[in-house]
């Protein structure tokens, strides 16, 4: 190149660029980050190609094509955001203004910021020759927000060879904690699948005047909702939280409450984060009934959020369920399920993650730990068996903070943090691909 630039300045750049289009989901509009996307990319020499399902909604893969002689990595990441209100922020949501060392707007860490620490990661290997083992690739995909088919699944679906890969790393954690006043960085290998159910109590409707004439469907959801709310559900050790608590705490626990103990004795934070990988959760959060005061309901909605452990099933879930509301006047309904698979945690992309993080900073250890929320990660363990990682390392922006920006107002990322993500992936694809 006759310009030197730093991949530092290149990062910032990109990511600033990609704040300024706006791809608020709905409607997404993707394209316009895929276009900026490929023209930086292009410039690289790697292979780009988009694929949409609708012209307004690409999702974009490049490629630096392997030997044939080793496994294949992807960098997955999505590019819409959520819907950001300008008036709630002291810098505008789609200006990617850098201020005191910080790219600020919306995506800047869900997570315009890793989709252009992987593009400059990529684009950076491919300008020096990089020849990989297998192929490395980059998805910069639409629709992870709302997920109605136009990303990573109908792309799994529809053009499999394009994605198909044995190694991905994806959005999740990465997030730099003090554990026991040692530093770790955490890793996601799994995810808690959303469960969320309906409970509908029917009932017969009559004039509030006369409740003697009706049966009251309220009423009736009340000692149900108590159940749920009082229900403990049974804890059980799954691989995530014992590989965490041997990180940590340096000892494999024997039980979930041994989990628990340990846990506290690093702090009651640490407790907090434990707790709910070692059961279902159970929260009813919505309730319909009568839209009308004088009107006694004949019909009550109360809808649950629900969290089962990875590779839990719907079945197992409803059979604990109706043990809790015992047998009555009540239909159960699933409202969707989604996520709930997780990967194995001793992988050579693990050693990669443990190998990067030795080097930026010896002291630190990698955390494994199954999120409660999914990503799109479970559509390709299903499709192709991945094993899938959820590391974007935050090492100078606060853990805490940076959870509190998320899906909120003054979303921003800290520069030195997305030289940070960019020096991981350039480690991972190096260290997997050699
Ligand atoms: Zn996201």
């Amino acid at each position: 190149m006759s310009v030197t630039v730093s991949l530092r300045d290149e990062v910032t750049e990109l990511l600033q660029d990609l704040i300024r289009v706006d791809t608020t989901n709905p409607p997404g509009n993707e394209t316009a980050a895929a276009e900026v996307l490929r023209n930086y990319l292009e410039e690289s020499g790697a292979q780009v190609d988009l694929y949409a399902r609708v012209p307004e909604r690409a999702n974009l893969v490049a490629r630096i094509p392997g030997r044939g002689e080793g496994p294949t990595l992807l960098f997955l990441s999505h590019t819409d955001v959520v819907l950001a209100d300008a008036a709630e922020w002291s810098a505008g949501p789609v200006g990617g203004e850098l201020r005191d060392g910080e790219v600020w707007g919306r995506g800047a860490l869900d997570m315009k910021g890793q989709v252009a620490a992987s593009a400059v990661a990529l684009a950076s290997l491919a300008r020096e020759g990089f020849e990989p083992a297998g192929d490395l690739i980059f998805a910069a995909t639409a629709d992870e927000e709302v997920g109605d088919g136009f990303g990573a699944q109908w792309l799994c679906e529809t053009h499999p060879d394009a994605v198909r890969c044995d190694y991905l790393i994806n959005e999740g954690s990465g997030e730099r904690l003090e554990l026991g006043g040692k530093p770790f960085y955490t890793c996601s290998v799994a995810e808690k699948m959303s469960a969320p159910f309906r409970l509908r109590v029917r009932g017969r409707s009559g004039h509030a005047s006369m409740p003697g004439i009706a049966d009251n469907a309220l009423v009736k959801a009340a000692p149900l909702i108590t159940a749920l709310g009082e229900y403990v559900p049974e804890q059980q050790l799954t691989p995530e939280v014992e590989a965490l608590l041997e990180a940590v705490t340096g000892k494999r626990p024997a039980s979930p409450q041994d989990a628990l103990e340990q846990a506290r004795s690093i702090g009651e934070f640490f407790a907090e984060m434990v707790e709910p990988l070692l059961s279902l959760t159970l929260s009813p959060t919505m309730i319909g009934a009568s839209r009308k005061r004088n009107v006694i309901p004949a019909l009550c909605d109360v809808t649950v959020d629900s969290r089962l452990l990875p590779e839990a099933t719907i079945d197992a879930q409803h059979a604990i369920v109706r043990k809790v509301l015992g047998d009555g006047d009540y239909e159960l309904k699933s409202l969707e399920a989604h996520g709930g698979t997780r990967s194995p945690i001793d992988t050579p992309l693990w050693d990669a993650v443990a190998g990067w993080i030795k080097e930026v900073e010896p002291e630190a250890k990698p955390a494994p730990i199954c999120v409660a929320g999914f990503t799109d990660s479970h559509w390709f363990r299903e499709a192709f068996g991945t094993v899938a990682y959820g590391f974007f390392p935050l090492r100078v922006m606060d853990a805490e903070l940076a959870a509190r920006l998320i899906h909120s107002a003054d979303e921003r990322i800290p520069v030195a943090d997305l030289e940070l993500a960019v020096s991981f992936m350039r480690h991972a694809a190096k260290s997997m691909l050699a």
